[in-house]
């Protein structure tokens, strides 16, 4: 990971108030860094930051909204994680309801443990990612080995 972290925000429907204002407290850390959100979360995230820059267009050019996570934005999110082109996950979960994409959410949190992401589902823990001294440094996550599970013979 560089300097620079490419940042995954989600937030689901009872959590996105949670997450704006947790966006709008820290503005200035997260951009210093590139954002890439699910797309309802996006365009509030997006809203909140234009609140503080002058132009949207410096808005746009650190965001990226992906498909809503419902319509395949979490599954989008997991397949960049496997990539490695997401470095920090930001993911507001609901604990209270049960979402149609119940099976999404399950494989991007799976597919972020299995690849060692820095991950937050509540706000206390994003505090103390967004505030964490690597968040403005290089790191290299410690990956487990997999090689005697790819050489299998099956
Ligand atoms: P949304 O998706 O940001 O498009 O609402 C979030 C989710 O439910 O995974």
């Amino acid at each position: 990971m560089d300097e620079i972290k490419n940042i995954a925000l989600v937030a689901h429907d009872n959590c996105k108030q949670e997450l704006v204002e947790w966006v709008d407290f820290n503005w200035g850390s997260l951009l210093e860094h590139r954002l890439i959100c699910t797309g309802t979360t996006g365009r509030l995230v997006e809203e909140a930051l234009t609140a503080h820059l002058s132009s949207d267009n410096e808005v746009n050019a650190r965001v990226t909204r992906l498909k809503s996570g419902p319509l395949g934005g979490d599954q989008q999110l997991g397949a960049l994680i496997a990539e490695g082109r997401i470095d920090v996950l930001i993911f507001f979960w609901d604990p209270m309801q049960p979402q149609a994409h119940d099976v999404d959410i399950r494989a991007l949190l799976r597919i972020a443990v299995l690849y060692n992401i820095p991950t937050a589902c509540d706000r206390s823990t994003a505090d103390f990612l967004i505030s964490s001294p690597l968040i403005k440094q290089k790191y290299t996550p410690i990956r487990r080995d997999y090689s005697s599970y790819l050489s299998r013979t099956v």
